[in-house]
């Protein structure tokens, strides 16, 4: 159960983040969000989030972006990319238009093999 220390925290919480993507794309979820792994390896979120951006960049996993009203905090979008601008944006939920932006969006990552059901092997 020990952890080998590497050369530095950096190093040691990309594997400890690695170790728990491993064991959560072992288990039937398709998607999850930073904080769920964050809770597994005990580092901040902003770090956390950091690596699974790089693992998203290698394309060993997917991600895209959830944003949430302001207001309710309900799901009104997502995309592929970040949002980079402020914009308006209608919540269905609230009935009206509400202002996001960047700061409104978190990433939600999944296995990309887990989302191609259909177009693989199983019929
Ligand atoms: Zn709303």
């Amino acid at each position: 159960m020990a952890v080998q220390q590497a050369n530095g925290e950096a190093i040691t919480l990309v594997h400890r983040v690695m170790a728990c993507i491993e064991q959560i794309r072992n288990t039937p979820v398709a998607a999850f969000r930073p904080s769920a792994v964050q809770k597994r390896v005990g580092a901040p979120l902003k770090d956390v989030v950091q690596v699974l951006l790089d693992m998203a960049a290698d394309d060993s996993l997917g991600v895209e972006w959830e944003t949430v009203c302001p207001k309710c905090f309900n799901e009104i979008d997502t995309s592929p990319e970040k949002p980079t601008a402020e914009e308006g944006k209608y919540c269905w939920h609230c009935g009206e238009e509400v202002w996001v932006g960047p700061e409104d969006a978190t990433p939600i990552f999944f296995f990309p093999e887990k989302r191609k059901k259909g177009a693989g092997d199983r019929g």
